[in-house]
């Protein structure tokens, strides 16, 4: 199994009665080439659990079973979902998750969490993320798995939009700079490794994609004691990014704190939430909610 060019997607659906759904963001990755870069990106090794969300029709999937990973794919199109299980439900280190990927816009499907955890129980191993993840569920997805801390994942890669990659590495004072950033930068040593062509894709969308690698640090490397609260803080506090720090909370939980953390940390309450480094926004989350 090599993974599989544009005619054989195009067979696989045609059998099935299927076509792509835009819905679902179903751009199918058959630059082969490009697709076998991810399990290597990803550092796959054999025995590793892999998350695949939205395996689609199983090319990279094939891939990472060559590869001897135990591969959970997580796939929400149920034509999708019967093809996979035809064709991959007899392999002993596949499992598949039918649903989406997402409970929520704040939470992982447990299903599939419960699916993770049963493999890695098995024996335990590196678990990664491998995917060319559908746009829509992208930037949700990827805060979720880096805040998710059973289990915990030792690597994310993945493909998405080019500009998305572009937001998670986005600098201080940039206009795509913003609570992604932070959070992203905060959680995991982020890089967008290369730009992938709309050409790479069938059908082709109207984006560029990037390969983008997420190494999550580790509980003793991270500073804040409570991460989600972390990213709802950081959150709250962009909604009126137009506004300075002060003005923003002015009517908000950290009202009170927030001037006297700023002026403990040398940072100026007339600032806009953009001028702040993700070090210093953490600094000030320890100050604010101690
Ligand atoms: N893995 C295939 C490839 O590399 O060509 C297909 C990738 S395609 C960009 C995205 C896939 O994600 C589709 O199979 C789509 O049905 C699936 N998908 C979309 N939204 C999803 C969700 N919320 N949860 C799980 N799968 C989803």
């Amino acid at each position: 199994m090599a993974g599989q060019t544009l005619s054989q997607v195009r067979a696989l659906l045609d059998e099935a009665g299927l076509a792509p759904r835009h819905r679902y963001g179903q751009n199918f990755l058959i630059d082969l080439n490009l697709m076998r870069k991810l399990p290597a990106l990803a550092g796959v090794q054999p025995g590793d659990v892999v998350l695949e969300v939205g395996p689609g029709t199983g090319s990279l999937t094939e891939l990472l079973l060559d590869a001897g990973a135990r591969v959970v794919a997580v796939e929400i199109d149920f034509g999708l979902a019967g093809l996979l299980q035809q064709r991959l439900g007899g392999h002993p280190d596949f499992t598949l998750v039918v649903g989406d990927a997402l409970d929520g816009k704040h939470a992982l499907n447990p299903t599939m969490l419960e699916a993770l955890a049963a493999r890695q129980r098995q024996s335990p191993a590196a678990l990664r993320l491998a995917a060319n993840l559908p746009y829509q569920i992208a930037t949700p997805l990827l805060i979720e798995l880096l805040l998710c801390a059973d289990p915990r994942f030792d690597r994310l890669v993945c493909t998405i939009q080019r500009e998305v990659g572009e937001r998670f590495c986005a600098e201080p004072r940039r206009a795509d700079y913003g609570p992604v950033s932070v959070v992203g930068q905060s959680l995991a040593r982020v890089h967008v490794e290369a730009t992938l062509p709309a050409a790479a894709f069938w059908p082709r969308p109207k984006v560029e994609s990037a390969f983008v690698t997420f190494a999550p640090l580790s509980p003793d490397e991270r500073d804040v004691r409570n991460p989600r609260d972390f990213a709802s803080f950081v959150r709250l506090h962009f909604q009126q990014r137009r506004k300075t720090l002060r003005g923003a909370a002015r009517s908000g939980p950290d009202a009170d704190a927030l001037p006297i953390a700023c002026d403990r940390l040398g940072i100026s309450t007339t600032a806009r939430p953009e001028e702040l480094s993700p070090a210093q926004w953490r600094a000030l989350y320890r100050a604010c909610r101690p």
